[in-house]
């Protein structure tokens, strides 16, 4: 792959990682466990002052916020795992057929492993 490109692609995936981790930390917490894992936080409820439909929103936001976080964590997982690719060189060729990647299909997700024909 052309250098250049590359580092475009690279300069892109950074900047969604730091974006997309922001995100996470606003809806989740890392799992103290498990540094890899995220899991959702539930929104702080006063259970003894709070009446039932107050409880009700914090349960509806905590399934939400549950909802995001699996989508932000695949999402940061994808990038993680293009830019290891990246130092391996294994960046940019299809999962499926081996073939490379298309540049314009990296550029508009430099998280792809798959070419145009088997997205
Ligand atoms: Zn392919």
């Amino acid at each position: 792959m052309d250098k250049k490109l590359q580092n475009t692609l690279r300069e892109k995936l950074e900047a969604e990682l730091k974006e997309v981790e922001k995100e996470l930390r606003s809806v989740g917490r890392i799992n103290p466990s498990n540094p890899k894992d995220w899991e959702a936080m539930p929104d702080r409820l006063d259970i003894v002052t709070a009446d039932p439909n107050e409880v009700a929103d914090g349960i509806e936001s905590y399934e939400g916020n549950t909802a995001i976080l699996k989508q932000l964590e695949t999402r940061y997982n994808e990038i993680k795992a293009a830019l290891q690719q990246m130092k391996n060189n294994g960046y940019g060729i299809c999962h499926v057929c081996k073939n490379v990647i298309e540049p314009a299909r990296l550029l508009a997700n430099p998280a792809a492993t798959t070419c145009q024909t088997h997205m």
